[in-house]
């Protein structure tokens, strides 16, 4: 069971609105707040999109979905959207800056009890603890895209964060439906990406150096560990242009790989399974 059972998630974007939803979805109230009304205007739109698609691939959803729509509510002032939050998950954009700034005054708008938790992909939590105010009741809680699906969440203190505020997050995880990972010290990429981007990395040196095409490399992967998906078409379900930016940000391998992206695949309009083509066909553009 879980203790926490008022949740206020900052920001509404791709991440922040599956993240409402599916907590809204799992019988919990949920405050939503963004920065004005025409981005929750535009939240609103993706609300009415996640009930859609939980009808259509989540069993059981039918009908349960759009009661979910019932359990939210839509701030632009932060001060009321935490005024009674027993957690706080913020998934805002990825600029530390912007991040500090809003622990900041969350530190002082929010109650004493209230844990405050950030999704963010690259950050890590220790270098935002201190805005906090409250660094024993702050962690990482890091979701996948595509929450419904795709349902792991990874739970990362500091050294600073409190057991039971730990364990309180792992519980409403669950709560949520989610496959909470424990990540037991403080790690860029958290355990996913740590497992990931490396074999993405990979991938791309064999195909770019010519020493396998992207299918054989996906079927020896798939044939030889039992994975149901190899590197390319986990490559397509991201799309290219993520690991592209990534890569471009790297040393000079990195960047080379970078550049065979861009110029094969990417310059060509493939980027992946959004696009309909990626290494893979996929149909007309979804
Ligand atoms: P996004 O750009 O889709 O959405 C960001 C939202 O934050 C927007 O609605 C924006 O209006 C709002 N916002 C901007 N400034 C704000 C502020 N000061 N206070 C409150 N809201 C503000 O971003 P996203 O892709 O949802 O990513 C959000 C976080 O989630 C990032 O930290 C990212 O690393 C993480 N994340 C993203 C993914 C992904 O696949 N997109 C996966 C896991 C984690």
């Amino acid at each position: 069971m879980s203790s926490i059972s008022k949740v206020t998630v900052l920001g509404t974007g791709v991440l922040g609105s599956q993240i409402a939803f599916q907590t809204a979805y799992s019988g919990i109230e949920v405050s939503v707040y963004d920065i004005d009304d025409a981005v929750i205007a535009k939240a609103r739109q993706r609300f009415d999109a996640l009930v859609e698609t939980y009808e259509k691939e989540v069993p059981g959803a039918q009908g349960r979905a759009d009661a979910a729509l019932g359990r939210l509510r839509f701030f632009t002032d932060l001060g009321a959207a935490v005024a009674d939050a027993d957690l706080v998950v913020e998934a805002i954009p990825e600029v530390l800056e912007l991040k500090q700034d809003t622990y900041a005054r969350l530190g002082n708008l929010a109650p004493e009890r209230t844990i405050f938790a950030t999704n963010s992909s690259t950050l890590l939590p220790s270098a935002m603890k201190d805005a906090t105010g409250r660094p024993d009741r702050f962690l990482a809680l890091h979701f996948a895209n595509q929450i419904w699906k795709f349902n792991t969440a990874e739970v990362m203190g500091t050294a600073d964060t409190s057991a039971a505020v730990f364990d309180a997050v792992v519980a409403f995880a669950s709560a949520i439906g989610m496959v909470p990972i424990p990540v037991r010290k403080e790690k860029a990429g958290y355990v996913l990406n740590s497992l990931l981007v490396p074999l993405l990395n990979a991938a791309a040196e064999l195909a770019a150096g010519g020493y396998a095409d992207p299918h054989d490399a996906d079927k020896v992967w798939c044939t030889a560990t039992g994975a149901p998906l190899g590197p390319f078409q986990i490559y397509d379900i991201i799309g290219l242009t993520t690991p592209y930016n990534i890569l471009s940000h790297g040393d000079a391998q990195m960047r080379q790989l970078a550049d065979w992206l861009k110029e094969n695949y990417i310059d060509q309009g493939k980027l992946g399974v959004a696009s309909g083509e990626g290494f893979y066909i996929y149909g007309p553009a979804a």
